[in-house]
């Protein structure tokens, strides 16, 4: 997928694996993001199987979220696991959408993935604080496929 390292140099994907890190240390909520070039499903159904390929409906609280981007698509899609859709407003992800989008929009493509990785950390600390006893449940890394 040398089309996605073209996207991402190493040092921005380390930006944006600490924006993961900062931002898992608002909420107990997991967020991950995975960046491929295209899918040949639906960008949504791409979405939920790349979230359990990666064992993300796996999460005590079952409150992970996935940022997932087909990058020549031009698509991204934020999934959120039942136990976040269980308590949240059905907007709960415009904000972090358009964060994203408007990033996208003007070719920051590394800046909104850490605005937008970011951002889901804010929105998710409402509902899912962290606290002392919070566990690293998915590792804070970009995955690439
Ligand atoms: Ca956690
Ligand atoms: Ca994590």
């Amino acid at each position: 997928m040398s089309q996605v390292e073209d996207f991402l140099s190493q040092k921005e994907e380390q930006e944006i694996v600490e924006a993961i890190r900062q931002a898992e240390l608002n909420t107990s909520g997991e967020i991950r993001v995975h960046i491929e070039a295209t899918t040949e499903l639906s960008h949504y159904d791409r979405a939920l199987e790349v979230f359990k390929m990666l064992n993300m409906d796996q999460t005590k609280a079952e409150n992970a979220v996935l940022i997932y981007v087909a990058v020549t698509d031009h698509k991204f899609v934020i999934y959120g696991d039942k136990g976040i859709n269980a308590v949240v407003p059905d907007n709960f992800w415009e904000t972090t959408r358009d964060v994203i989008q408007n990033n996208f929009k003007n070719g920051n493509f590394k800046q909104g993935l850490v605005q937008g990785v970011l951002k889901a950390g804010e929105e998710l600390k409402a509902h899912f604080p962290w606290d002392e006893d919070d566990i690293d449940e998915l590792p804070n890394e970009v995955s690439i496929g």
